[in-house]
């Protein structure tokens, strides 16, 4: 901060998008101030890492976007481990979809998608020989996969490295003053700046003082991690899913989708579904010993897609939240796109589709 409540860019939120935004203003030489309390249920450590731009794919130039995404993780990735020395899992070696039936194989196997291809049961089993898929899979081969959780720890180190200002803390309040934003804090402080960035993940809506209401929901996903890694990329099945996590020699199987506004926690039924899906993907995981159970709250919007960009009466505010199913996927050049903004040039990529403008402005919260 040029000054000690004063800064070019403030991010409200500590998620992978908060750290990703920072990092990126703060490379652009903008005085940068992070501003965050990690709470229970933090979307960024609770999920899978998918990076599956392909699967149940957006239309048009939201697309294009998450394609881009997708692409900018292995530099996103260099830049990481040139800062901090360490390396992460990553890999874009595809992922696998499952049929349930046979007939479902059929029509999975005339699907004319162009973002992956239909595989025979020789030809999964030569990719992935702990997998029991006797009527094929649907390979989408340029998707993959991070270790999310490692990213987060790592993002946080060369946050710390770059000597970007961070308050662990809540932010209370936001106001908007002419063309600048203020924050104000728990403790009675207050901070001022030229842009202020919103990515406070689900618990965005709950912040006073916006300008509009935040169309955001937070959408409960249970997970559970089992010992062992039969698989060496993601498998999307029998509605689940099984996403290796060979670092920790575990998997990761998930998830549920329920609108249980802000309640954290596990049930019998989802954990004892996961097993079951585990099991009949990759039958070696019958025997597996749970490892953890969690649950973490996705920041949703009604069309699954971010809200990206600034606020059209206050230019200021620049918002960076509702990353729904994609924000690992979308973390990085989100950075990016916030830094061009923040810096007044205009983004490298068309942002039209994630404008909040998309929602009318009376939309109401129900979080
Ligand atoms: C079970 C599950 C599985 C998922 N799987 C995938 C996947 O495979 N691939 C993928 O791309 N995405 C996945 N997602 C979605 C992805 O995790 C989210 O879109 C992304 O992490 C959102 O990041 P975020 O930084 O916006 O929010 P979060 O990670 O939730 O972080 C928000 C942070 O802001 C803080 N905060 C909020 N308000 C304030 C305030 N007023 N003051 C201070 N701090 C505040 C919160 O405490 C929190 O620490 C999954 C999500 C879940 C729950």
């Amino acid at each position: 901060m040029t000054s000690s409540d004063f800064a070019d860019v403030i991010v409200v939120g500590d998620g992978l998008i908060g750290l990703a935004c920072a990092r990126a203003t703060a490379a652009r030489g903008l005085s940068t101030c992070l501003i965050g309390r990690r709470r229970p249920g933090l979307a960024s450590a609770a999920a899978a890492g998918f990076l599956a731009p392909t699967i149940d794919p957006a239309k048009g130039s939201a697309l294009s976007f998450m394609l881009e995404a997708r692409a900018r993780y292995r530099s996103f990735i260099e830049e990481l481990r040139a800062v901090s020395g360490h390396d992460l899992p990553f890999a874009l070696d595809g992922i696998l979809r499952l049929p349930a039936t046979e007939r479902e194989a059929r029509a999975m196997a005339a699907s004319g998608d162009k973002m992956s291809r239909w595989l025979s049961p020789a030809e999964v089993a030569e990719l992935e020989p702990a997998l029991d898929a006797p009527f094929g899979a649907r390979f989408h081969a340029e998707d993959g996969m991070v270790d999310n959780q490692r990213l987060l720890r790592l993002l946080d180190e060369a946050i710390a490295l770059g000597h970007i200002p961070r308050i662990e803390g809540d932010v209370r309040r936001v106001e908007t003053a002419g063309s600048l934003a203020a924050v104000e804090l728990e403790d009675g402080g207050r901070l001022r700046c030229r842009h202020l960035v919103l990515a406070g993940g689900a618990w965005q809506p709950l912040l006073s003082g916006l300008p509009r209401p935040i169309p955001v929901l937070p959408l409960r996903g249970q997970m559970m991690s089992l010992t062992g890694t039969p698989v060496m990329r993601p498998v999307f099945g029998f509605g689940g899913y099984v996403i290796p996590r060979p670092a920790d020699r575990q998997v990761i199987v998930g998830s549920t989708s329920e609108a249980v506004r802000y309640t954290l926690g596990t049930t019998d039924a989802a954990l004892n579904g996961f097993r079951e899906v585990a099991a009949r993907m990759v039958p070696a995981l019958a025997r597996a010993d749970e490892v953890r159970t969690w649950s973490g709250l996705r920041p949703m919007t009604y069309d699954g897609l971010p809200i990206l960009g600034p606020d059209p009466s206050h230019p200021a505010i620049l918002y960076a939240c509702g990353h729904s199913r994609n924000g690992i996927l979308l973390a990085p050049l989100t950075g990016d796109v916030i830094a061009s903004l923040a810096a007044g040039d205009a983004p490298a990529h068309d942002i039209s589709p994630f404008s909040i403008s998309r929602f009318p402005a009376s939309a109401s919260v129900m979080a």
